[in-house]
């Protein structure tokens, strides 16, 4: 069967008449527990916590810690204004402290919580790929990117992933912890702190010192709403006005899911406008399944109610996730049985964001072709669903979405430092 045979097959029927191609899944067997079940870590293994943080505490907690320490309490406002808008921790900068207990108080209020274990640069500077050890050994990761007019910061929100998707490097390796608030927001003051030193692309000579980190996207490592709580406290922290919090908008801030739907429902509920976005990359069960195995638990039509009710409850157009798979997800009928279930819940309230899938180590699946990825980008336009082609940064760096992961180099390079 040839390319434009296929791209002209139309509707399920039709497709059933046509034998899909299936790429065998050898090099991948999907693991399952007991009852036959893919398995699915949704608890964090337990761990030694990592040390509590100003940005892990509301602003009234952190009055009281600081008392604790035996200062009065409004040195926790010269703390967060040191951390949230001058993206220090170090004691030395923070002339306005009392010399004799500057040490103490920064050690107890913003104790190290990333140790920088790597960084790699592509795309002249203007994508940067963070590796991190937290204080326990774990390794994560996160990507900052310079667009005309924005700069993004991809972070992680676990150490690891418990939700298993065969075609992501991430969920392959499995979760090893939840990261806590602090951790997740200090991956947005340590880039903050680099672009204003001009580390970030751009010309080194200008001044960078008023730029930062506009958009966040939950895309690193991890799925976000498998750590509901952390998580949200850290959206909080981002939305706060300085200096309690970073002062960014919620709607440049994306929580991307594989589609846990009773925390999709949580999350439209929260009042924090930030973008939504549902990794589908399947309009069929039947082939969701395989792909995301937590779709085992909720299904296609619950995670698109889900995302339609939080357009409804916020106003707030979605983004659907497709990373294009050859012969896997990429048929001309998928696209139209996509675009016929999110025109059934209405129109104007999603958007499809298609990605050609990034290869991972040992996958045997490759990104879909030029051509059926544009016929699978014109049928879903065709049918009315704004849909856009993401661009994708970082691949030379391992740092595109799908790609993060330590490996044993990384490890080797951490265990070196530590
Ligand atoms: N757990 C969250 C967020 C992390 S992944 C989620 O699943 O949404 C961010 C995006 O990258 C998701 O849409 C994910 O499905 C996608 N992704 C994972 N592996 C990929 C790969 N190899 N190529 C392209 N996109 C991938």
């Amino acid at each position: 069967m040839t390319e434009s045979s296929r791209i002209r097959t139309t509707g399920p029927a039709a497709a059933q008449k046509t034998p899909q191609v299936r790429p065998r899944t050898e090099g991948w067997t999907q693991k399952k527990d007991e009852s036959g079940r893919p398995l699915l870590q949704f608890a964090s293994p337990k761990r030694g916590k990592p040390p509590v943080h100003l940005a892990d505490l509301t602003v009234d907690e952190r009055v009281e810690k600081v008392k604790e320490l035996g200062l009065p309490g409004f040195r926790a406002k010269q703390l967060s204004t040191h951390y949230f808008t001058h993206y220090t921790s170090d004691p030395a900068e923070m002339t306005d402290l009392p010399a004799a207990q500057r040490e103490e108080l920064v050690a107890g209020m913003l104790p190290p919580l990333l140790t920088e274990v790597r960084r790699l640069e592509t795309d002249k500077g203007d994508t940067i790929k963070f590796l991190w050890r937290l204080h326990d050994g774990a390794l994560v990761e996160s990507v900052l990117m310079r667009y005309p007019g924005r700069i993004t910061l991809c972070v992680s929100s676990q150490a690891g992933c418990g939700m298993n998707c065969p075609f992501c490097a991430t969920g392959q390796a499995g979760l090893t912890r939840n990261m806590s608030t602090a951790e997740i927001i200090e991956q947005i003051v340590r880039a903050n702190r680099l672009i204003a030193e001009g580390g970030l692309g751009g010309k080194k000579a200008d001044d960078h010192s008023m730029e930062r980190v506009s958009n966040i996207v939950f895309m690193g490592m991890g799925e976000p709403l498998a750590n509901y709580k952390r998580v949200m406290d850290a959206v909080r922290t981002m939305v706060a006005p300085q200096p309690d919090g970073l002062g960014m908008s919620a709607r440049g801030i994306t929580v991307s899911t594989v589609g846990l739907v009773p925390a999709i429902r949580k999350l439209a509920d929260e009042n924090i406008p930030v973008t939504f976005a549902l990794s589908l990359h399947a309009p069929d069960d039947h082939l969701r399944d395989e792909l995301i195995p937590v779709n085992s638990r909720w299904k296609v039509d619950e995670a698109l109610d889900a995302a339609y009710n939080y357009y409804e409850k916020t106003g707030r157009r979605v983004s659907i996730e497709y990373a294009l798979i050859k012969d896997m997800n990429d048929h001309a009928w998928r696209a139209d049985l996509l675009a016929e279930k999110l025109n059934q819940r209405g129109h104007g309230w999603v958007h499809v964001n298609p990605i050609p899938l990034n290869p991972t180590p040992e996958s045997v699946w490759t990104a879909s072709t030029r051509e059926v990825t544009n016929e699978f980008v014109r049928r879903l336009n065709d049918a009315g669903i704004p849909t856009t082609l993401r661009d994708t940064r970082g691949k030379e760096i391992d740092g595109a979405c799908g790609q993060l992961v330590a490996t044993t180099e990384d490890e080797d390079a951490a265990a070196a430092m530590a």
